[in-house]
């Protein structure tokens, strides 16, 4: 007899769905009428070092899992926590509990979606099913196609596409009020267990920035959709302003899901703006299933070739947030304190890094992955593609922004400088985005000792220019030199 004729239980697999309301899977292993088993399972490191966890997102991670079992509990269940080899622990779990059937929401990273078959092989061997459903995106990827049925490489006509079929998206499902527990439970691990919290403590900013679970995510999609107004269009640009939602962590840890926020917003006036937000997303998860290399490889073999130049110094001073370029160095502080940081920032210090120092874009995303707390394999790769110049629909190579002329345009006054390089806080708007440029006396009447309490710049912007589009040139040389003894 297997498993499934014999079932006492059904498992629902938590992963990257940390919430109860519209969570597919969750609402499948209810529906069953069998008693559910909420689990989780944290593969052991070599099997997580493919999810590329950093230590920000292991911080929040813990601290949702946390909310997580307290929403359980609420409703009179609990959440079993596991840590070892996925298959095999999903598969103990089932005959511990009876259970014939493991309800889960599709995780899109490229090790899970190719350890996903084996994992239902696995599985179906010891008569267990596997049922995955579609929780954590608008549209499963690759069920967009351009009119020839490709992979859409271009943004805008997939936002088209999105957009002209909004009306299939599924309305979003409230949390179940209870459902029904096994006689007896599995035996769990303590979440502080998995030791996914940091030793030493560094994350009092992290702690006072965010409120990670689902009761968080709603909080915050409440405010903003509260406070939402045409401006985001406009807003979504000034890091010195909090014109943006910052649901991007609380979007990766699933706490809430892409159609909640669409319902929620789609009838506020900017909504169409916000909303092609959430479809760069979905156009990143896109990608990563048509090209997983893009977590490490250029999409565009030509930059196989880009003479990078490696330099330790530089990059720690690009991640300490010490280039001497005020805007630069706020954002990677911002960064370091709380974990997150605004999009047009994240643009310009990526851009800082592989067009001002030549370092190569896949130590910035690295960098990021192990800061941010909404750290994510798709979006990542594609915002540093993108501004490299290297991914699909990229920003053109020579768009190279000035960091001073960045700064005057969306942090006009200086505030969001003075936010996070306190060193800087005594200058004025016209100084703050070019301390080098102000007299001796303004600086020493604000506190500034250049190369001192503030470094001076460490590249000079027009000479740094020159250098990136000299080494672009090289690049294409190569490329052609490589292409032409191909074709010999
Ligand atoms: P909002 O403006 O409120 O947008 C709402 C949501 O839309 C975001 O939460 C996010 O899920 C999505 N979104 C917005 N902009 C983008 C974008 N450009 N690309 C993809 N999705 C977007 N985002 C991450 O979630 N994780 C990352 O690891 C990440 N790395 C990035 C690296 C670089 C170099 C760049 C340029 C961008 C990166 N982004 C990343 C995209 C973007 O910066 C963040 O999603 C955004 O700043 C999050 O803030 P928010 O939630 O307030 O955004």
């Amino acid at each position: 007899m297997t498993q499934k004729q014999n079932e006492r239980a059904v498992l629902v697999a938590f992963g990257a769905d940390l919430r109860l309301a519209d969570n597919p899977a969750l609402a499948a292993a209810v529906a069953t009428g069998l008693p559910v088993v909420p689990v989780f399972v944290w593969p052991l490191e070599a099997e997580a070092a493919a999810y590329a966890p950093g230590a920000a997102t292991r911080w929040w991670l813990h601290q949702s899992l946390s909310r997580l079992e307290e929403r359980l509990r609420a409703v009179g269940s609990r959440l079993v926590v596991r840590c070892g080899p996925e298959a095999e622990t999903l598969m103990e779990l089932a005959q511990e509990s009876g259970a014939g059937r493991i309800f889960r929401n599709r995780v899109y990273a490229p090790a899970a979606l190719a350890g996903e078959r084996d994992l239902t092989a696995q599985l179906s061997a010891a008569g267990i099913t596997i049922e995955t459903l579609q929780g954590n995106l608008l549209f499963e990827p690759g069920s967009l196609r351009t009119t020839n049925g490709g992979t859409f490489q271009v943004f805008t006509p997939f936002w088209r596409a999105v957009w002209n079929r909004r009306g299939e998206l599924r309305a979003p499902v409230a949390a179940p009020k209870s459902f029904v527990s096994p006689e007896r439970w599995p035996p769990s691990l303590r979440i502080a267990e998995l030791g996914l919290e940091p030793s030493i403590d560094w994350a009092a900013g992290l702690c006072a920035a965010w409120m990670p679970g689902e009761a968080g995510a709603q909080d915050r999609l409440r405010r903003f959709a509260k406070n939402a107004t045409a401006a985001y269009d406009v807003e979504r640009d000034r890091p010195d302003h909090d014109g943006t939602s910052r649901l991007s962590p609380h979007l990766h840890f699933g706490e809430v899901s892409p159609q909640q926020i669409w319902h929620t917003v789609a009838e506020w006036p900017g909504a169409e703006s916000y909303l092609r937000q959430i479809a760069w997303r979905e156009f990143s998860y896109h990608l990563l299933c048509a090209f997983p290399q893009t977590v490490s490889q250029p999409i565009n073999p030509q930059f196989r070739h880009f003479p990078w130049r490696r330099n330790r110094n530089r990059l720690a001073a690009w991640q300490k947030g010490r280039t001497g370029y005020p805007l630069v160095d706020a954002a990677m502080r911002q960064l370091w304190t709380t974990g997150w940081m605004h999009n047009r920032a994240r643009m310009i210090v990526a851009s800082f890094l592989v067009k001002h120092l030549l370092l190569p874009w896949q130590e910035g995303a690295a960098w990021f992955l192990d800061t941010l707390v909404d750290a994510d394999l798709a979006n990542n790769a594609m915002g540093w593609q993108w501004v490299a110049g290297c991914g699909v629909d990229p920003a053109p190579y020579f768009r190279i922004f000035n960091p001073v002329l960045q700064g005057r345009k969306f942090d006009p006054e200086g505030e969001y400088v003075r936010a996070w390089v306190p060193e800087l806080a005594g200058l004025q708007a016209e100084h703050i985005h070019e301390p080098w440029k102000a007299p001796p006396l303004v600086l020493a009447a604000a506190g500034v000792r250049l190369g001192d309490n503030y470094p001076l710049p460490i590249v000079d912007h027009a000479e740094a220019r020159a250098a990136a589009l000299a080494a672009y040139d090289a690049m294409k040389t190569a490329s052609r030199r490589e292409e032409k003894s191909g074709e010999r």
